[in-house]
């Protein structure tokens, strides 16, 4: 047991601050939050004074897990204020890990969801084989569906069969489905926008005209079921991984053009509407999707975190940001300029209409996304889009909680919750710059303080 004493406690719903308040951290929860009872010598007792309370932030699309050792990147998640994360891709040996749940290490961000293997043609290419493997994965214990690349009748189909065994799909949007059609269905959450064109294409009056011709998946189905194909999907996967843009070709291209140019505002915010009717959440990723479509962008390279990545990562990212440059012209550059402002103007019209946000990164393996820090840089375009450093606030803490439907565990700063905490030396409520100054974190009751912080970032630097 011990005391944070004399902070001011933010309440991310409705952003009112509450000064001069005392929390008594116990057994891994918030035991009591009063007025504080003043300074003391008490050496249990952590000075607040000047600082701010806040939910430790959830980043809602990770890969961490899929590292040999994840501790480095798991520990600078840690540091840059992340307590909890959602997977997005899993194998049957992390499920089987998962399964015997080893003891819960409070030094590392809570695992909040994973799926299974992530649907490609490779153990999803018919929709016989897909639900199969749908079954396969909710029985090893997997939390959800990740669809990636996968056509139409599969996702339909999985979609299904999801639903009877009671866990979501989310993940990208198939290529080819109706945007409309796959929220109606009950997609969960839609990753990165899309990708792609996905819900731009959904917002333009060329709608069918882009759905038909944007398909074509970079992994063709094997015709028969090959052995370790999991195996092989991973290392096909983990290429394209750190920039799929690279992949665009001369006709995506046009359909981008065509998708900027046909832009349709009624479309989108009847699109937004939709999605906040059926629930269908968005977990942009605008950090990701900025670093892939302006992957040759010199401020990317000359990224002070990037002393977090390792000599492999930033060798892989410097040469895609190379091929990146080499492979696009001027005009091509400019069509993924647009594109990315009219992803953030989509952004901002979804969060008016109502449509709920998450917060994710897509951290680790996608070129120049730091885990931890690409929070904070998700953070800052979640506020270029237009919302409030309140509302950039809720898209990784009362939103993600609300998603998860832990509520009752977390999401806010209250007694009885988890104690799952970031003090910021910076009031977050009027600049969203502010939920970068993480002096302490708080995570399952135990209090890492700057000077632990700062150990975790320093084992993950030089690499
Ligand atoms: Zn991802």
């Amino acid at each position: 047991m011990y005391r944070i004493a004399n902070v001011t406690v933010v309440d991310p719903r409705d952003g009112s601050v509450t000064a001069h308040q005392d929390l008594r951290i116990d057994g891994g929860r918030i035991a009591w939050i009063g007025a504080t009872t003043g300074p003391d010598r008490d050496p249990t007792t952590v000075d607040g004074r000047d600082r701010f309370v806040v939910p430790g932030f959830v980043d809602m699309h990770a890969h961490p897990l899929n590292l040999d050792d994840p501790a480095p990147e798991l520990g600078l998640m840690l540091a840059f204020g992340i307590t909890g994360y959602r997977q997005m891709s899993g194998t049957p040996a992390l499920l089987r890990r998962l399964r015997d749940r080893q003891p819960v290490d409070d030094a590392t961000p809570r695992l909040l969801a994973t799926p299974g293997s992530v649907l490609t043609p490779i153990n999803a290419g018919k929709p016989a084989a897909a639900v199969a493997e749908v079954r396969r994965q909710v029985r090893d214990g997997a939390d959800f569906i990740k669809a990636a690349l996968i056509t139409p009748d599969v996702y339909f189909a999985v979609q299904a069969e999801a639903d009877r065994l009671g866990v979501p799909v989310a993940g990208h949007l198939p290529a080819g489905v109706d945007v409309r059609a796959a929220s109606d269905a009950g997609f969960r959450s839609i990753e990165h926008v899309g990708p792609g064109l996905g819900v731009l294409a959904g917002c333009s009056c060329h709608e069918e005209h882009l759905r038909t011709t944007t398909s074509g998946s970079p992994i063709k189905a094997p015709p028969f079921r090959i052995p370790f194909a999991d195996r092989l999907a991973e290392r096909v996967l983990r290429k394209i991984v750190v920039n799929p843009a690279q992949l665009t070709g001369p006709a995506t291209l046009r359909s981008t053009r065509d998708a900027i140019d046909s832009f349709d505002e009624g479309k989108a915010r009847d699109l937004a509407r939709r999605f906040a009717e059926n629930d269908t959440w968005n977990c942009p990723t605008l950090i990701r999707v900025k670093a892939q479509q302006f992957c040759d962008e010199p401020a990317f390279a000359a990224d002070p975190d990037l002393r977090y990545a390792t000599a492999g990562e930033r060798k892989a990212w410097n040469s895609a940001a190379a091929a990146f440059h080499r492979k696009f012209d001027d005009a091509q550059h400019a069509v993924f300029a647009e594109q990315f402002a009219l992803q953030l103007r989509v952004v901002k019209i979804l969060d008016e209409e109502g449509a709920p946000l998450l917060a994710g990164t897509d951290a680790v393996g996608a070129a120049w996304v730091v885990a931890g820090a690409s929070l904070h840089d998700e953070f800052d375009l979640l506020a270029e889009a237009g919302l409030d450093p309140v509302r950039v606030l809720r898209t990784a803490t009362t939103d993600p909680t609300r998603f998860l439907h832990r509520e009752r565990d977390a999401g806010t700063v209250e007694a009885g919750k988890e104690a799952d905490l970031v003090l910021l030396d910076g009031d977050p409520t009027t600049a969203v710059a502010n939920l970068r100054t993480v002096s302490a974190v708080v995570r399952g009751g135990r209090y890492h303080d700057t000077a632990a912080l700062t150990a975790l970032k320093e084992r993950a630097t030089g690499r």
